[in-house]
């Protein structure tokens, strides 16, 4: 009988201990898959025409022994990084004469090179983004007032809202999610911004430091825009060319623009042309320092996580959008304000695997800004969203509207968005989530001068959106880049006489704590929260259930331990002072010491199995 018990005991242990470890081992390891960006075919070829930059003079640092930075890409991770090296200081070198200028300022001027002639909305992105902690260590460094077009949110809550509209919509009970006081502590006020209207913020803070720059000891930041990198390559005295195709029309080396710096950034994002020519090899290991077996270096580790592949577009509903109160009564048509503070989630009235549809709105401040309130379409590639069976492109989005109608009956969409709207929603494609993915290393260092290039932001890595970290990491990363050279610049004051350690150094130290940061921030965006896109496939939802199973024992682990047993890694990770290395190595010492408490109850079964 006490044996019978025993058992029990021990299989219900031993079950609960497998459902954990499936549990795990099915969020982490969705089986990685490596692979490598294809290599360019065009190394060595040298310019027939070379014309100068417009603009900009003569900005070749050879003739000035000024210093130059570009940073390739002026998206939030550019912007940050142009900032940051805009306020590096020489100190520690200046002494010697070679490096930074009489202010002080390390670099002469920060050129920010970016394609786009623009940065404006773009409905078929129709991204927001989640300033946390994390990043706003980088926005309060540099006096950024998210506030002015950011939305404030302090906690999680959401509006509901019934597809039926003989549902009444209750507008008075969001669910909210509750939070402890430590939470509420490490996330603090987060915000909600539209992708331009932050990197509009950050420009005009970028414009307002130049106007008051005359006597200022920083560097004066300019833009280049309008202009695509196509690729960097080294210059004979060790410095770096970024090859510029200023007619987007003309094909590469038959007309070429270049600016020569001494230092590039590589802001580039998913698509990074500068982390692609160093993985290309252009740059030679005998005049390179880290330069030595480049696709091994800098081609991309990539992985899949369940939100991969997913796709997304926006919807531009009227900026006057409202919820109708809904019901039976004579106020059924009484129109419900958004209100600013909250995410809603509009329920679908279809609700198969293909066809189920429910809408997001985001937070936002001022919808008139743009004109418009983008409702977030994200769902699986097979959904008939996608289909131009279901949702023809050539109709003037006739059946896109239909469809809407069909799944959400609620609201009259002849009134919140316009003929011209429909047409160019059922036309785009929108975009996919990335895999996760990053390069496992992020610069070369020049071994004949005080030059250098660098990895940030998507460059760098890429994940999906499910932990709302993309730009906070691109800050962070900025951030560390800046501090990495501060190291090396006051290890310098110390150092008498050789300056040719400085750049090599601060790049040496912030790939040593950014690589790790890397990985680790990869690996949890694997496993943190990819499941929250209401992805509806059968295996998808079976996978979905063992992930929030292994989240809810993870939970109940550090309750009843108090404390001793980490929490989930997506609820360490709002911690902004715990490193994404030290969330990830937590998170992995609980899953291993599952697995060894597993392996030790089934050898206890087997051994008294056998001693029966
Ligand atoms: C749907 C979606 C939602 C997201 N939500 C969030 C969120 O809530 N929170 C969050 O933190 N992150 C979020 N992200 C991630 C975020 O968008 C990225 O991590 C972030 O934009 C990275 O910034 P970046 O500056 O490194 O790269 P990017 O934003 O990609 O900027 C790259 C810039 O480089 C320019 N460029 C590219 N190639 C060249 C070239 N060859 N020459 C010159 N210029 C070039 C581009 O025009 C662009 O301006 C989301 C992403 C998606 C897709």
């Amino acid at each position: 009988m006490v044996h019978v018990t025993v058992t029990l005991k021990e299989t219900f242990l031993l079950l609960s201990i497998l459902w954990a470890c499936i549990t795990s081992s099915l969020a982490l390891a969705s089986a990685p898959s490596l692979s490598t960006a294809g290599s360019r075919n065009d190394i060595g070829k040298t310019e027939t025409r070379l014309h100068s930059s417009p603009g900009f003079g003569d900005i070749d640092s050879q003739s000035t022994k000024k210093k130059t930075a570009v940073v390739v890409g002026g998206g939030p991770g550019g912007l940050a990084a142009a900032l940051v090296l805009s306020n590096i200081q020489a100190q520690g070198t200046k002494a010697h004469g070679d490096v930074g200028d009489e202010n002080g300022s390390f670099f002469d001027r920060v050129i920010v090179l970016d394609e786009a002639q623009k940065e404006s909305y773009d409905p078929t992105r129709a991204y927001f983004f989640n300033i946390n902690r994390r990043g706003q260590k980088f926005t309060d460094a540099f006096g950024i007032d998210l506030s002015k077009r950011g939305t404030a949110v302090q906690e999680f809550a959401r509006q509901n809202v019934p597809s039926d509209p003989n549902e009444v919509f209750d507008a008075q009970s969001p669910f909210r999610r509750p939070m402890s006081e430590e939470e509420k502590e490490n996330m603090g006020t987060m915000y909600w911004i539209p992708r331009h209207e932050l990197v509009e913020l950050i420009t005009d803070e970028i414009n307002a430091k130049n106007r008051k720059n005359a006597n200022d000891i920083r560097a004066e930041i300019q833009f280049l825009r309008g202009s695509r990198c196509e690729y960097i390559e080294p210059t004979e005295n060790g410095l770096v060319k970024i090859v510029i195709a200023d007619d987007q029309s003309t094909e590469v080396n038959e007309k070429h623009n270049y600016l020569v710096a001494d230092f590039v950034v590589g802001a580039d994002g998913i698509s990074s042309n500068v982390r692609r020519s160093l993985e290309d090899g252009r740059f030679d290991p005998q005049q390179w320092s880290n330069a030595k077996r480049p696709s091994k270096r800098f081609g991309l580790k990539q992985y899949t996580s369940p939100s991969t592949g997913l796709r997304i577009k926006g919807l531009r509903v009227s900026p006057d959008f409202a919820i109708p109160k809904g019901g039976t009564g004579s106020d059924r048509t009484e129109d419900i304000p958004i209100d600013f503070r909250y995410n809603y989630g509009l329920s679908s009235a279809l609700n198969g695997p293909t066809n189920r549809l429910p809408l997001v709105i985001l937070p936002q401040k001022d919808p008139y800004s743009i004109s418009a309130r983008p409702v977030n379409i994200c769902t699986e590639p097979n959904h008939d969203i996608w289909d131009p069976n279901k949702i023809r492109t050539d109709d003037g989005g006739k059946s896109a509207k239909a469809y809407f109608e069909k799944a959400h009956p609620r609201y009259d969409w002849n009134k919140v968005v316009t003929e011209e709207e429909w047409e160019i929603f059922a036309s785009t494609k929108g975009s996919r989530f990335p895999p996760c993915q990053y390069s496992p290393s992020m610069y070369v260092s020049s071994k004949k001068a005080e030059a250098g290039v660098v990895l940030v932001g998507d460059a760098l890595h890429t994940f999906p959106p499910d932990l709302g970290q993309g730009v906070n990491a691109a800050f962070c990363d900025a951030m560390l880049l800046g501090k990495s050279f501060e190291e090396a610049a006051s290890s310098a004051i110390s150092t008498d006489g050789e300056i040719s350690s400085f750049v090599p150094e601060a790049l040496k130290s912030y790939e040593a704590t950014n690589g790790p940061e890397s990985r680790a921030l990869i690996a949890l965006a694997r496993c943190g929260a990819p499941f929250q896109y209401d992805q509806s496939s059968i295996l998808n939802r079976f996978r979905k259930t063992f992930w929030a199973a292994n989240l809810a024992l993870r939970l109940l682990l550090n309750k009843v331990t108090f404390g001793l047993s980490p929490k989930p890694a997506v609820l360490l990770m709002m911690d902004p002072t715990i490193s994404f290395r030290r969330v990830m190595k937590k998170a992995n010492t609980l899953t291993a010491m599952l697995w060894s408490s597993v392996l030790m109850i089934v050898l206890s079964l087997v051994k008294s199995r056998f001693s029966l």
